[in-house]
């Protein structure tokens, strides 16, 4: 949405309507504010500095109005000045560049003002602060284009006015004078234009870039994520799995805190994909997975799938013993979802899985987190061949092993997990 304006707008290539549509124009003043601000600040005590300098020549450029072009000066538009440097500080940008604007006018209109005033012979030369303040605006101070058309306007019809008040002025002189004051706000007019145009086609760029930023970071961190992630069963993939059991390598193994896999495999799952195809051993798995997680409920806890129609379930600060009821109880809760399979081979006809338990504190010795996962692989393996549908821990189960490598315990052929 906001791309889409953005090329808009940089397609638009305005020659006089600078402004941008009211939300981008809202966006574009708040963003800006901080620079435009800081911009006001340092240019408006120079440009004080010199109109308060040219109090000097009046002296002798002005003399018969004796004072008053130093109080004008120092009393009217210096204050103007101090203000819209503390107006800067408001969040009325609108409120903010009128008043600078007419602040601009107004210390154009004073020297035009003297002009009239006085019948000095070289009075006509304070056209010189008029021409400078009018640069000033319109190019050093940069106010917005609209209210430079309007300044430069408005100042030039008050030279017009003066020349034609000041019949007295010889010919060539006031030509002179009107030919530079039209030339100068010509000028800075044009030169405001270019200005503000590319001030705001490098901010349309800007944030365009923003954008796109933003939302490749975006996209970056959802392709992350999803990197992560089982598609099928929406659980914690193999590469998840082992990014935390890497971490737990780190932080437990270093602190001594007892960790615990639980490897679970689902019993006869090719019997059952032959049975009822496919999709619906995809389904059967998705029931698992939910299974699983709603056992794992602790955060620090992580439901993966491994592989296949096997899962990893990492338990940190866990010992062996809680392991085994924690796999138990994954155990009970699918045989307990009564999830048809009535091809199975050893007299169940509903889908089971069969858990193999290794932990850190087991007994028999283990060293590393490798370790682990391969003690709860051989458990599995056992739990099988004990029959399936069962947890098997090892050295911590009380579970007995008939030591048989080719069948379950009722004699039953069974497939390495
Ligand atoms: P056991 O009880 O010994 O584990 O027997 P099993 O049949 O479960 O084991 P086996 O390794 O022989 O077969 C695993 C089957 O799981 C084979 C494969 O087609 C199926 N399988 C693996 N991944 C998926 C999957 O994503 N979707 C489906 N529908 N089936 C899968
Ligand atoms: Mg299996
Ligand atoms: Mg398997």
């Amino acid at each position: 949405m906001i791309r889409k304006l953005l090329h808009a707008e940089l397609s638009r290539r305005p020659l006089l309507r600078l402004q941008f549509p009211p939300m981008l124009e809202m966006r574009y003043e708040a963003d800006t504010r901080r620079a435009r601000c800081w911009h006001i600040r340092l240019t408006i005590p120079l440009g004080l500095f010199y109109y308060v300098v040219f109090s000097l020549p009046d002296r002798w450029i002005l003399p018969d109005l004796r004072w008053i072009p130093l109080a004008c000066r120092l009393c009217l538009v210096t204050p103007i000045g101090l203000i819209a440097m503390w107006l800067c500080g408001l969040e009325n940008a609108v409120l903010r560049e009128r008043f600078i604007s007419v602040g601009i006018l107004v210390t154009a209109l004073i020297p035009i003002g003297f002009m009239a005033a006085s019948k000095a012979p070289l009075a006509p030369y304070t056209m010189l602060v008029v021409l400078l303040v009018s640069l000033f605006g319109n190019v050093t101070m940069r106010i917005r284009f609209r209210y430079a058309c309007l300044f430069s306007a408005m100042t030039v019809a008050a030279v017009a006015a003066l020349l034609l008040w000041r019949t007295d002025l010889n010919t060539g002189v006031a030509a002179m004078l009107a030919i530079s004051a039209l030339a100068c706000v010509t000028f800075g007019v044009v030169a405001n234009n270019q200005l503000e145009r590319a001030e705001r086609r490098s901010y349309l760029h800007q944030l365009l870039e923003t954008v796109r930023v933003g939302e490749l970071s975006i996209d970056k961190e959802r392709y992350s994520a999803l990197s992560l992630v089982d598609p099928l069963t929406g659980l914690a993939n193999r590469r998840a799995f082992d990014r935390r059991l890497r971490e737990l390598l780190h932080t437990h193994t270093a602190a001594g805190i007892p960790f615990a896999l639980l490897l679970a495999d689902v019993d006869h799952f090719k019997r059952y994909n032959d049975r009822y195809g496919h999709p619906a051993g995809d389904a059967c798995l998705v029931r698992v997975a939910d299974i699983l997680r709603g056992a794992t409920g602790r955060k620090q806890d992580l439901a993966a799938r491994y592989g296949g129609e096997e899962f990893a379930i990492l338990l940190t600060d866990c010992t062996a013993l809680d392991a085994i009821r924690i796999a138990q109880a994954i155990c009970d809760a699918v045989a307990a979802a009564r999830i048809a399979h009535d091809n199975r081979d050893d007299g169940e006809d509903f889908v089971s899985v069969s858990i193999g338990v290794g932990a850190t504190d087991q007994e028999g010795g283990i060293a590393s987190p490798d370790d682990v996962v391969a003690a709860a692989d051989v458990n599995l393996y056992a739990a099988k061949r004990q029959g399936r549908n069962r947890v098997n821990g090892g050295a911590s189960s009380d579970a007995t092993d008939p030591d048989d490598e080719t069948s379950g315990p009722a004699g039953r052929p069974f497939s390495r997990p």
